[in-house]
């Protein structure tokens, strides 16, 4: 694994905390490789590593990571958990750097500057930050928090417990997950495509359709998966990953071997994905079906994969039920290396 050089240890004193730890595990096993020796569990996942030795009624934690930002969200995703798993029983955490309460270090303030529609069910919206520089590295994708209207927005902060405290009743954010679509350091701008998609009720879709130059929202990350490191890609997902993936083609170096497989309403939902790498691009249109409807992603994934070999990299980003039963098709038909895979459920039905 990578040399960690940003460390802390914790202290969990729960009720059970053997049952937590068990909680952990079965959890931990769809994001990260979870290795357990009797009371010792050890979750290894890209930003870093947690080890969590069970002693009597406490959890002893050791985290180390390769940066204070990949410190921070392992933390802080270690205590929701926690916290979530202990439910209603008492559980008393602390930590050995009692994290100083004090705004997110990964939240920037992100302010509208225009908005259009680049095909008929994707919005892009330009937002600009003072920090763009932040984001450009570290993963492509951010939580969007939107205040609520007519309010000065409260943005969250750190617990000394690790955990992130979020404004409530009339202040709570509504918080949603898109990707950023390119980042103009120069401009210190940034573009968010949103699908317009069917539903009610979608804070996320009608941010966009209302968003208008001065409107304030808050931007938490990076995060999420990056540019995946190999030379060989399948990509596949629908209108929700076509912002990742256009992101990837485009950073790609020369020389990689993209075949990507784009599901979307229609022709008109087509977009160019300008890349350096060599690109094998089909458009799949579900001719007005509803979205996560048609599992046209997991076939096309199948089927490129008869002819794939081992070292490919396989990419997905579509609804809940259809990413998960392309993880089972990988991991257990096909038995292909976990670490040469990222499947993500980015909306569900
Ligand atoms: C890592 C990651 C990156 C993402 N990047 C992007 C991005 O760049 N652009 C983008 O638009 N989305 C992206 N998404 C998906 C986005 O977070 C979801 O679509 C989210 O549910 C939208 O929130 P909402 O408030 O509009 O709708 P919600 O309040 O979440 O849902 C309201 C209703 O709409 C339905 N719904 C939600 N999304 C869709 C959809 N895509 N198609 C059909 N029905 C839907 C729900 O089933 C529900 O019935 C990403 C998700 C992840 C996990």
């Amino acid at each position: 694994m990578m040399a960690a050089s940003f460390t802390a240890s914790g202290v969990a004193i729960a009720v059970d905390s053997g049952r937590m730890l068990d909680e952990l595990c079965s959890h931990f096993v769809e994001h990260s490789t979870v290795k357990r020796d009797g009371d010792l569990v050890t979750l290894e996942m890209m930003i870093g590593k947690a080890d969590i030795r069970h002693e009597g009624p406490k959890l002893a934690i050791e985290l180390s990571c390769k940066s204070a930002r990949a410190l921070q969200n392992i933390r802080s995703v270690l205590a929701e958990h926690l916290f979530q798993f202990a439910g209603e029983d008492t559980l008393e955490l602390t930590w050995s750097d009692t994290p100083k309460a004090d705004r997110l270090p990964d939240l920037r303030e992100i302010r509208v500057i225009g908005a259009r529609n680049i095909s008929p069910h994707m919005r892009r919206v330009t937002v600009a930050c003072d920090d763009t520089e932040h984001f450009a590295h570290g993963g492509l994708h951010f939580r969007l928090l939107i205040p609520p209207k007519g309010r000065t927005p409260v943005w969250p902060k750190l617990r000394a417990d690790g955990r992130i405290e979020w404004a409530k009743d009339e202040d709570a954010l509504t918080v949603r997950i898109y990707t950023f679509r390119s980042i103009d350091l120069e401009r210190g701008e940034i573009d968010i495509d949103f699908v317009l998609h069917e539903g009610e009720n979608m804070p996320g879709a009608e941010w966009a359709v209302n968003a208008k130059p001065g409107d304030i929202a808050g931007a938490l990350g990076p995060g999420g998966g990056g540019v995946p490191d190999a030379t060989s890609m399948i990509l596949a997902g629908d209108e929700t990953a076509l912002p990742a993936i256009s992101r990837i083609a485009a950073e790609v170096p020369v020389g990689t071997q993209l075949r990507i497989f784009l599901e979307v309403d229609g022709p008109s939902e087509e977009s160019p994905l300008p890349s350096a790498g060599t690109m094998d691009l089909t458009w799949m249109h579900r001719n007005g079906a509803p979205a996560g409807t048609v599992g046209l992603i997991e076939s096309a994934i199948k089927g490129v994969l008869a002819n794939a070999d081992a070292d490919t990299f396989v990419w997905a980003g579509c609804e809940r039920s259809e990413a998960k039963r392309i993880r089972d098709f990988l991991k257990t038909e096909r038995g292909h290396d976990r670490h040469k895979m990222s499947i993500g459920a980015y909306w569900e039905r």
